[in-house]
């Protein structure tokens, strides 16, 4: 971040607007928004800024710029039109400390202005640095719909009750969350409506009740494979009103960013190749914080209720008496095949879908091998590179066959994903010559042939042994065939 946005406060602050045409005229209109006084210092004036003047909205100095123009004043935007004038009055700006935005030139300016959803005093500023304007506009114009019209209203609301609110709740935890139900339904729909009636009953009642303490509570979020674009509206909620994020190893950092700054983190999980919380531990943290009366959002990676060891957490909690909700998460099976476009069942072929671990406490995988290598079935193993033997040998020994199609997606959904299409004959080789050490998920029976679909570029062959192909659909080779 090279733009630090922050909201400058202009009421009653001088303003000056070099240049008369335009440009100078739409940033005055935006300036006018505010509390600022404007003045306008140009030689030639637009219709617009000119009739301004004589109504007196702004102070016009017509005539050409001084560079004593700048002293004392908040900010200083530039729109002269020349360009060898507008570096003359940004110099004269930042010889004198005075920030000073150049329009379309940041080479001479020392801030730049956002695009702009007023809802005043709710207000959105989108910046992109000057990279793509065109994007921020575009994500303005989405947050311009995304917001009611009249949310002002209620943000000024907020505004006005916040010493009411601050003497009736001392506590800072209960006095915020008090104000997310309050801008929450019903009353910020009530205060949207105007029914004012409705307003005061509901302030009565929270206002009555705000000293008791509000119990804490945990909510087991499924936070997807990583791109945080995967997170479901409810989890953003959830993370958003949480004092405290309890987060597994798994969950990228991306989706950290969607937190609320201010919330306390730890770390827990467990690594296969390094340090990890024990389970137990984890239980008694989670336990331990919602006693204290706090909000908790226990991330985890995918969806919770998948090899997510959710039931422990979940009857710790009950044991506990502490309510817990699951908000669900795309698992990675399913973000890997939506990345590679393999369907997980299929008319006519595929009948049966199942997850399965490849790893278990004491490491071997123990499943019902003939189920998953049944004519018909599928399979997505989790955790399962590190036995990619093991699984090979009990799904061949159940009768497999070694033409059974494979496929890995390693990272799914990260900048690391990468993918490989073996078979089952050559799944441990595939593991080891390509390198994969997981996070990764190995279909098993599913292929993009049998589905009439082409396998996409960016999913690797692997093949050694010249066995006959069965599913795979293509020709056998001897070799490793590409590497993406
Ligand atoms: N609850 C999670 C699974 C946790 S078990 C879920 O629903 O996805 C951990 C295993 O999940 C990993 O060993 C791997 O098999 C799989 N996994 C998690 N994230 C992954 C990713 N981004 N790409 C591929 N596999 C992933």
């Amino acid at each position: 971040m090279r733009y630090f946005p922050v909201f400058a406060d202009l009421d009653g602050a001088d303003v000056l607007v070099a240049g008369g045409g335009e440009q100078a005229a739409q940033k005055v209109r935006l300036l006018a928004r505010t509390g600022a006084r404007i003045a306008v210092v140009a030689e030639a004036l637009c219709d617009e800024l000119a009739a301004q003047g004589e109504r007196g909205a702004i102070d016009l100095l017509r005539r050409a710029f001084r560079a004593n123009d700048v002293r004392g004043r908040r900010l200083v935007y530039v729109a002269t039109g020349d360009r060898a004038l507008d570096a003359a009055v940004s110099r004269a700006a930042q010889a004198r400390g005075v920030p000073v935005n150049v329009v379309d030139a940041p080479e001479l300016s020392t801030f730049i202005t956002p695009a702009i959803v007023d809802r005043s005093p709710l207000t959105v500023a989108i910046g992109t640095e000057g990279a793509a304007p065109v994007l921020a506009r575009e994500i303005r114009a989405r947050i311009e719909a995304l917001l009611p019209a009249n949310l002002g209203a209620l943000a000024a609301r907020a505004q006005a009750l916040r010493e009411r609110v601050a003497a009736a709740v001392t506590d800072p935890r209960a006095r915020r969350r008090l104000w997310e139900r309050l801008l929450q339904a019903p009353f910020r729909g009530a205060v949207l409506a105007g029914t004012q009636d409705e307003v005061d009953r509901i302030l009565a009642d929270e206002l009555g009740g705000g000293q008791r303490q509000h119990a804490g509570r945990v909510a087991l979020i499924g936070c997807g494979p990583g791109d945080p674009d995967l997170l479901t509206l409810k989890a953003l909620q959830r993370m958003q009103e949480a004092d405290v994020l309890v987060i597994d190893r798994l969950v990228d950092p991306r989706i950290l960013e969607y937190a609320r700054r201010d919330a306390e983190r730890i770390f827990v999980g467990k690594n296969p190749h390094g340090a990890s919380t024990p389970q137990a531990e984890i239980n008694r943290t989670l336990v331990r914080e919602a006693k204290a009366g706090k909000v908790v959002a226990r991330l985890k990676g995918g969806d919770p209720l998948i090899f997510g060891r959710a039931a422990e957490e979940m009857a710790a909690l009950q044991q506990a008496g502490i309510p817990v909700e699951v908000v669900p998460g795309v698992t990675a099976a399913h973000a890997c095949a939506a990345r590679i476009g393999l369907p997980v069942t299929l008319r006519e072929r595929v009948r049966q879908f199942s997850v399965a671990t490849g790893a278990t406490s004491d490491g071997l995988p123990d499943l019902a091998w003939e189920a998953l290598a049944a004519p018909g079935a599928a399979c997505a193993i989790y955790m399962g590179v590190g036995n990619a033997p093991v699984i090979r040998r009990h799904l061949l020994a159940a009768g497999a066959d070694p033409g059974t199609p494979v496929v890995l997606v390693e990272n799914g959904t990260r900048a690391d994903e990468r993918a490989a299409a073996t078979t089952l004959g050559d799944l441990a080789d595939c593991v080891t010559h390509l390198g994969f050490v997981g996070p990764a998920v190995i279909f098993v029976g599913l292929d993009w042939s049998d589905a009439c679909l082409e396998r996409p570029q960016s999913v690797a062959v692997y093949r050694r042994t010249a066995a006959p192909e069965r599913r795979m659909g293509t020709p056998p080779s001897l070799e490793l065939e590409t590497l993406q």
